[in-house]
Order: C-alpha cells, then sequence, then structure tokens
C-alpha cells in the first residue's frame, strides 16, 4: 500500500533513529575492538530498512545482514560501496548472477549452495565473495562437520571463493546459564579453525551480552538495535519504537451491551467504549481481544472484545470526560507498554510483534527533535 500523499492516518508507528543510533553506539563500545554488523532482514524488522540503514551508517556501521536477495537488492541504491551486504539465506537456485553482479555476500548454508557460488565463480573465472554457515547445534542452516573437514581439504575452494567470514548461530543466548552456549562456542571454534585466517562471528543480540568471548571478529545484533534489550535489567538499550492509534468513534453504553464479533464481551454497568483504528490487518494480535490495553497518559484502557481486521474497541470510562475525544490519539506501544509488554500479553516474543508492525501505519522517523513523516511507501 502506497500512503504518499494520503493526508490523514489512522495509526503512526513513531521511529526514533536518534534512539536506534544511540543502540549501536552502545552495542559497538561494549564489543570493540570486534566489528558491530546491523541485522537489518525483514524491512529491519518491519521499521524501513533504508531509513534504518542511513542512519546507523552514520554511527559507522558498514556491515549488513538482510536474509533475502530481493532484501538486499531494495537496500544497495542506499548503500555507499564501502559496506558490505551478507545475505542470511544464502542463494536461490537462479540467483547467482544477480549476487555476483550486485557484489552481495551470501551466507551459504549447505553444499549445494556453495558449489552452485563455485560454478558461478567458475564461470567468471574470478574468486566471488562468501561467508559460510557451520552448524554447531541448532539443527537449523549450517554446514556438517563432514562437509568443512572436506572443504578444508579442497585446493580449489580458495581460487573460487573469497571467504569474508565464518558464523554460526547460537540456539540458547537469550538463556545464559544453559551450558548449550558454552558448547556451541568451543564446537564452532574447533570448526572454523580449518578455515585459518577467515574472521569469525557467533553473537545475535543476546550473544553479544554473553561474554567478551562471543564477540570474535564480527557480532550481528539485530532487535536490540531496535530497543528490546536481551536481559530486561540491561539498561543501556533504549526503547526506538512507540505506536499510537486514532480514535474513531466514542460511544457510552448501559450495563448489560454487547460488543463486537462473536458478542464475547458485555458491559457490567454503565461504560464509555471508544473504537480506535487499529486491527489485526495492521499487525495487532488476534489474541490480544479482552486480554490487552491501551493507553491515555497513565490510565489503561483495556481492550474490550475481539479485535477486528481494522479496529478494536477499548474502555475509556477511566478517563475524565472531555479528555478524550473523536480523532484523538491513544498509545498502544509507548512510555507505559513496551513491546516486551505486548509480547508478553500476547505470548509471543517482541520480534513477532515488531516485524507484524510494519505494514499499514503511517511511519515517523525522528532524529534528534526533528521528525521526518515517512508514510508506509516511503523509505522502503
Ligand atoms: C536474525 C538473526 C540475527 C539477529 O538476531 P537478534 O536476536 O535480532 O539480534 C543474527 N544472526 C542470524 C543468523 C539471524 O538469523
Amino acid at each position: 500500500m502506497d500512503m504518499i500523499g494520503c493526508p490523514t492516518f489512522s495509526s503512526q508507528l513513531v521511529i526514533d533513529l536518534s534512539a536506534l543510533r544511540a543502540n549501536y553506539r552502545v552495542l559497538r563500545d561494549h564489543v570493540s575492538p570486534a566489528e558491530c554488523a546491523a541485522v537489518v532482514k525483514a524491512d529491519a524488522y518491519g521499521l524501513g530498512a533504508r531509513p534504518i540503514v542511513s542512519a546507523l551508517y552514520r554511527e559507522g556501521c558498514r556491515t549488513f545482514f538482510a536474509a533475502q536477495l530481493c532484501e538486499a537488492m531494495d537496500l544497495h541504491p542506499t548503500l555507499s560501496v564501502d559496506c558490505t551486504i551478507f545475505i542470511l539465506n544464502g542463494i536461490d537456485p537462479g540467483g547467482e548472477a544477480a549476487y555476483a553482479d550486485a557484489g552481495f555476500v551470501p551466507v551459504l548454508n549447505s553444499h549445494v549452495q556453495i558449489e552452485r557460488w563455485r560454478s558461478e565463480a567458475r564461470r567468471r573465472c574470478s574468486a566471488l565473495p562468501a561467508a559460510i554457515q557451520i552448524e554447531t547445534g541448532m539443527s537449523r542452516l549450517g554446514i556438517s562437520e563432514a562437509v568443512v573437514e572436506q572443504l578444508a581439504e579442497d585446493r580449489s575452494l580458495s581460487d573460487e571463493l573469497d571467504l569474508r567470514l565464518v558464523l554460526t548461530h547460537l540456539a540458547c543466548a537469550d538463556e545464559p546459564r544453559l551450558p548449550v552456549n558454552e558448547e556451541q562456542l568451543r564446537r564452532f571454534h574447533k570448526l572454523a579453525d580449518r578455515f585459518p585466517g577467515v574472521p569469525r562471528s557467533i553473537a545475535n543480540s543476546c550473544g553479544t551480552f554473553l561474554s567478551g568471548a562471543y564477540h570474535l571478529e564480527l557480532v550481528r545484533p539485530g532487535i536490540a538495535l531496535y530497543g528490546v534489550p536481551p536481559q530486561s535489567e540491561y539498561l543501556g538499550i533504549m526503547p526506538a519504537v512507540s505506536l499510537r492509534s486514532r480514535i474513531i468513534q466514542i460511544r457510552q453504553l448501559p450495563g448489560g451491551s454487547a460488543v463486537g464479533y462473536g458478542h464475547t464481551y458485555a458491559t457490567p454497568n454503565s461504560r464509555r467504549l471508544a473504537t480506535i483504528g487499529v486491527g489485526y490487518a495492521d499487525g495487532w494480535p488476534r489474541r490480544l481481544g479482552n486480554v490487552g490495553a491501551a493507553w491515555f497518559r497513565d490510565i489503561r484502557l483495556p481492550i474490550v472484545g475481539r479485535i477486528s481486521m481494522d479496529s478494536m474497541t477499548i474502555d475509556i470510562s477511566d478517563v475524565a470526560a472531555g479528555d478524550l475525544h473523536e480523532g484523538d490519539f491513544v498509545d498502544l506501544i509507548g512510555p507505559m507498554q513496551s513491546l516486551e509488554d505486548v509480547a508478553g500479553d500476547a505470548e509471543t516474543i517482541p520480534y513477532e510483534i515488531l516485524t507484524q508492525l510494519g505494514r499499514r501505519h503511517a511511519r515517523v522517523y525522528l532524529d534528534g527533535n526533528a521528525g521526518t513523516a515517512l508514510t508506509p511507501g516511503d523509505g522502503r
């Protein structure tokens, strides 16, 4: 959907680029002298990869991770030549020429992907840049020990691949006490030793805060940049996202009035209800019907009834009459309700909430005091 030129909006996703940049500096300083890259897959977790990447570039970030070719292609015009884009899902059959022409670095996850990229290199008579992912205990992506050994013995590998990085991914980095983290690190070093001189990377956001042993040459945070700290007690990371929704209609109802699809809620007594312009098509989880809340200043406004596609109904009886009118805004993510709170109410993780929010809201990017209004059609 393209909202360029649309003069009003029902909801607004506010992205604080100065908070994003501050979060980058916290991470960068924490891991120095290791390099701090940025994971900007899924349109920078729904926040708009182009403005996010430009802001991070200004802080000195030069290495970015996308998941798919189309994401990298979308970023390509924004990036200057001193940047590197890794593509985490590797290479799809038929994508080789596009990767090679653009200079993208595929994260090769399987023997088949490696062989496909090597034949492209042979066809071009020149080594192609690559990263190799090694499987160390998550059973998701990456080559096995047997393939590592096979490649290590293969003398033509270095003629065909310009190996920029070897990496692996932690399965349980959010649980620092589990011994599996150290086991993966040990296993990774053992296998990465077979690619001497190639930089190594193991840490996502949580991994970055496990200990300095996980920083290696490069860390790959995503969610911490966008304001969700790895452990809630870690105070250096600040929220970067807020969401507000407009009130479409307000009504005063007598007790016993049924609300919404399926009549899952009835007013216990006389209540004042407001219907606001965010629903499940805006990425607000449907399971927050009769569970979650919106906020007005420090007043909690419970969601009543089911969430509709484009709207939901909240109880505003606790707000003094006259303080809220049709057309005013209430907060869905903000000082009183974090992304983590919303995810907790919806029994999911902040990643899922964040990545679903990006599509339909008008986006505003703040940097310092200056706000730049961008709508979903812009900046992506
Ligand atoms: C998504 C992803 C990251 C970033 O993870 P966060 O938890 O958001 O920091 C890093 N590495 C890989 C391989 C990923 O898929």
